[in-house]
């Protein structure tokens, strides 16, 4: 069976209080043991959320990700900061290639070279893909998708990608409250799982395609189901417990 994983990624919100406040009213005790699940806070409040994950006893199944890195190993890059220095602070996933920062100038190349720092530094990279309302219009959603992962495909071969986890984020669906339909991301889940397959089976097969635009506990359940659906990348919808614990627990 795939991995099934859940992530929020609480993007730029959060202040020191309201974090520890977010990770107290976490609770997983109805979580499948078989589901990993993570938050990816800012860089700046990672070491206090590893710390305060490691001391609490009933977060300690819960992991760290960073929403952002740079594809360099050190040097003189003004505010980035390094794969390896993630590793320092117990960081477990990376996203690569959020939407948010592909509409910030990254290219399909740095994405792939950044998921390749990750993986060097022993982090599982989140390769995010995921087409614009404008693509998916003009009937491109397939050939958008399909190109960010053969970026990533061609940068670190097969055996890099099985170190990832893929995340379909329309772009349409991210925070606009629109969702896609769970037959709308399947489809284009399928297609990626296609793409994997054709390079090997094993791989298809083994890698997690978690789902992210909107999702929330009142659609989870339904979009999990999905067949090639693993799991969900979780916005503004994890900055609420509730909704993080519901939709953890759907997984
Ligand atoms: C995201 O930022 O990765 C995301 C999926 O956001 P939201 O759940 O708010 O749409």
């Amino acid at each position: 069976m795939r991995r099934r994983v859940v992530i929020g990624n609480w993007k730029m919100h959060g202040s020191l209080e309201s974090t520890a406040t977010l990770l107290g009213g976490l609770d997983l005790s109805s979580l499948d043991p078989e589901v990993e699940v993570a938050v990816c806070p800012t860089s700046l409040h990672i070491a206090v959320v590893a710390r305060q994950l490691s001391t609490d006893a009933r977060l300690s199944l819960v992991k760290v990700g960073a929403q952002n890195v740079s594809d360099a190993v050190s040097g003189a890059f003004t505010g980035e900061i390094a794969a390896g220095m993630l590793t320092d602070f117990g960081v477990s996933f990376a996203l690569v290639g959020h939407s948010e920062r592909r509409e910030a100038g990254e290219s399909d190349e740095l994405v792939a070279a950044k998921a390749a720092a990750v993986i060097s530094a022993g982090i599982t990279p989140v390769v995010c893909v995921g087409e614009t309302l404008a693509e998916r219009q003009a009937g491109a959603t397939e050939l958008v998708v399909l190109r960010q992962l053969n970026a990533v495909v061609e940068r670190i071969g097969i055996e890099g990608v099985e170190q990832c986890i893929v995340a379909y984020e329309p772009i349409w669906a991210i925070g606009t409250g629109e969702t896609a339909s769970p037959a709308q991301a399947q489809e284009v889940h399928a297609a990626l799982r296609a793409r994997l397959q054709q390079l090997d089976a094993d791989l298809a097969e083994k890698t997690p395609i978690l789902y992210g635009g909107s999702v929330k506990a009142n659609n989870a359940s339904k979009l999990f189901a999905q067949p090639d659906i693993d799991g969900g990348l979780v916005g503004g919808a994890s900055l609420k417990a509730d909704e993080f614990n519901a939709i953890c627990a759907s997984a």
